[in-house]
């Protein structure tokens, strides 16, 4: 529609977790002036790099404007029409697990819903999996272990009012700047202390009172040595461990088998000093938030990782209450808002369970269908392995570029290559993975998209349109719910708006919820009645069931559950009363593994990969900024003085580096920022901006059994110089 000049729209960013408002209003040269919203409660106005350049990237240049069926444009009729065609074939001939939807957390939670309405729901088959599979599936399997469902406990008010924050697997400075932001700023005004927990000396450990450079891979023996600690030193909340949580006597025996300080010392590399001081201060510090990220959810032990935190939040009661709490950091913006709907295979939507008969009922009833699958799809990498074997035939990948992101790429690229059906939406015209695509969707990019997202501390927001779309971009859900009608499902794909597809899911969240009243849910003490437990899902949004589309259209930020319209909920399980059947939380034994590959005579380095300040993911967009660009603009290889001393390599040369999978060339940058024996380099580099070669091309697809998430931190290399 027709704006007036100056008029600044509220949306939200589109590239981390933190989900930050923005203010943003059309420019003379056609792109957006960008700001931070003063009052979105994710940030106050603050905004990182990223945010801050968003103008930068919304221009028509390198966009795909058209439909295109093997690299010829073709109209939407033509390309929706070969999609449904060749789905309902394939399905026909090979049954319906023989497609896959792979999907993306830069999705919107509408586009999502519809999605997975149209794979789980109708195709038939559970496989539709996410990139957020790579960045916090192991959060999810863990929550959903402790708590009994896949629920983040705080809010980001916790940061500040916390006397401890430990940050874990985190370089929160980069990868979530504007909460490392109000972390600095909370510091400088009340003296909180941080304690950053890394491998790495990142830049978060500007503000560390104490850095713990602990050997990869051995974050459980560290919080598995913290919890036996804490019951030797009778630093537990015993009345909250009685009345709230099961399960402490079996986690301490497996934490007690390697928790004293020397065996932690060994599994850790840490000084016993170090560890002790971080032990000391834990037990001593009533109000402390342990944020975690990617450096604990990225391994084959990521769940157990995750729970090893839990497992000493729930022995000192610190869970949910004001400055005091777990906090799971997610990567990307709708990484949540995807959870929520069932982007993850193994989940249903509105947090409901596969091998639930209440759960399936209820679903095929509110969707009239009689086709809903009835097991979890196929993970990530099962769903990509999958291809390469030739039992998926068909898959359809949205707002991703798994040619780059995934490990192992070079191999699951030429799976890709070689499977007989490849539809890709993407709004850019040229990634690594549209270069595989049978049929070329254009996607609206965001700054045309319209819906909501979820951030990490479980708040919906609004992404509200900007400019018009160019070309023929169109929503994701629209092109999803096109392809559905035509193949066959139209009465249950008929929206006219994203405000429709919202109000059904906030509906679909109260499913079976009707014990819950608004009044019940944040109140409930004590008694944990078994039957109520079982019935009600945190996840509620009934307050915003009826919005009419004025009030989605002018949604404020609120944390779900929502269960009275404009009555969010800040936080969850301070007074207990968890999802699990028992309403008590479980605390789960955790046992230290090594990683899944070891360093070897041949391969005698650990590769640890990540991101940088200035770019997102594979960089389609943030590429486009000169000035995002300015801060890296070139893949690197971060290691000590010592091996470069002992491989000869020279500061700002280039390097080679090699792993059983592959070799790549990086520029050598020697510093203090990694041990000997460890390197690091960012992933965001791909074929289309480097011909360096890509970083994830040297991994391997190891995966937590759990929560099927693959090990990107811990790959043995070797280096020489080129
Ligand atoms: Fe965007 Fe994250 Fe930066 Fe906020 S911190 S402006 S959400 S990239």
């Amino acid at each position: 529609g027709h704006r007036e000049s100056n008029k600044w729209i509220k949306s939200t960013c589109p590239y981390c977790g933190v989900g930050c408002g923005i203010e943003a209003t059309a420019n003379h040269h056609g792109g957006l002036e960008v700001r931070g919203d003063s009052q979105h409660p994710a940030n106050f106005g603050r905004l990182c790099s990223k945010g801050l350049a968003l103008g930068e990237t919304v221009g028509i240049e390198g966009r795909l404007l058209t439909p295109q069926i093997n690299q010829q444009d073709v109209t939407w009729e033509e390309a929706l029409t070969d999609v449904a065609t060749h789905f309902r074939q394939i399905i026909e001939h090979h049954g319906n697990d023989a497609v896959a939807f792979y999907v993306s957390g830069q999705l919107l939670t509408e586009d999502y819903y519809v999605a997975n309405k149209l794979m789980k729901g109708f195709i038939g088959s559970g496989n539709i999996d996410t990139n957020s599979r790579l960045c916090m599936s192991s959060s999810v399997a863990g929550h959903k272990r402790a708590f009994g469902a896949d629920i983040v406990p705080g809010c980001y008010e916790d940061l500040e009012q916390a006397d401890l924050i430990v940050l874990t697997g985190s370089n929160l400075a980069w990868c979530h700047p504007v909460l490392f932001q109000r972390i600095r700023d909370a510091k400088a005004h009340n003296q909180c202390k941080v304690i950053v927990i890394d491998p790495r000396r990142t830049p978060s450990c500007d503000i560390a009172d104490l850095h713990l450079p602990l050997l990869p891979g051995s974050d459980i023996a560290l919080f598995n040595g913290l919890l036996a600690f804490l019951s030797e030193n009778r630093a537990m909340d015993f009345a909250y461990i009685d009345q709230d949580t099961e399960g402490l006597d079996l986690a301490l025996a497996t934490a007690f088998r390697f928790g004293d300080i020397e065996s932690v010392q060994a599994a850790t590399g840490l000084d016993r000093e170090q560890i002790l001081a971080f032990y000391q201060l834990f037990a001593a510090t009533e109000k402390t938030v342990t944020v975690y990220s990617q450096g604990i959810n990225q391994s084959t032990s990521g769940t157990n990782k995750v729970n090893s935190i839990l497992n000493c939040h729930l022995a000192t009661g610190r869970i949910g209450k004001p400055g005091s709490t777990p906090f799971s950091i997610t990567g990307q913006p709708n990484a949540m808002g995807g959870r929520e709907v069932g982007g993850l295979a193994n989940m249903l939507a509105a947090h409901m369970d596969f091998g639930n008969p209440e759960h399936t009922r209820q679903i095929s009833e509110f969707w009239q269908t009689d086709n809903l699958a009835r097991t979890p799809g196929l993970k990530a990498l099962d769903m990509f392995n999958a291809i390469e074997s030739g039992k998926i035939k068909a898959i359809w990948i949205m707002a991703t570029n798994p040619a780059v992101s995934l490990p192992d790429n070079q191999r699951l690229s030429a799976a890709l290559a070689n499977c007989p059906y490849v539809v890709v939406s993407d709004c850019m015209a040229d990634t690594d993975t549209l270069r595989h695509a049978d049929v070329a969707l254009p996607a609206q990019g965001w700054g045309e998209k319209s819906g909501t997202v979820t951030n990490s501390e479980r708040r919906i927001s609004r992404q509200r349109r900007l400019l018009p779309s160019p070309g023929e971009a169109k929503p994701d859900w629209w092109i999803i719910s096109e392809v559905a009608k035509k193949m066959g499902f139209g009465y249950a794909f008929n929206y006219q708006s994203e405000a429709d597809i919202f109000r059904e899911y906030a509906q679909m969240t109260t499913l079976g919820q009707e014990t819950l009243t608004p009044s019940s849910s944040g109140s409930r003490t004590g008694n944990h009645g078994q039957d109520v437990q079982a019935l009600s899902r945190p996840l509620n949004l009934s307050g915003l069931a009826d919005l009419t589309p004025k009030q989605y259209h002018q949604l404020a930020p609120q944390q779900w559950p929502v269960t009275q319209y404009d009555q969010p909920t800040a936080r969850l399980f301070g007074n207990g009363e968890f999802a699990t059947p028992s309403g008590k939380a479980q605390f789960i034994a955790t046992d230290h593994r090594p990683t899944a590959e070891q360093t070897s005579s041949r391969y005698p380095l650990r590769l640890n990969t990540g991101r940088i300040r200035d770019h997102w993911h594979t960089m389609t967009r943030t590429g486009l900024s000169p000035r995002l660009s300015e801060h890296t603009s070139e893949p690197y290889l971060a290691l000590s003085a010592q091996d470069a001393e002992r491989f000869s390599i020279e500061q700002n040369k280039l390097v080679k580096v090699s792993s059983e999978r592959g070799c790549i060339l990086l520029r050598a940058r020697i510093s203090k920022e990694c041990l000997p024996g460890q390197v690091f380099a960012p992933f965001h580099w791909n074929d289309c901006t480097t011909s360096m070669g890509k970083v994830n091309a040297l991994l391997a697809g190891h995966r937590d059994p759990l929560s099927g998430q693959p090990e990107l931190k811990a790959t043995p290399v070797c280096i020489h110089p080129s």
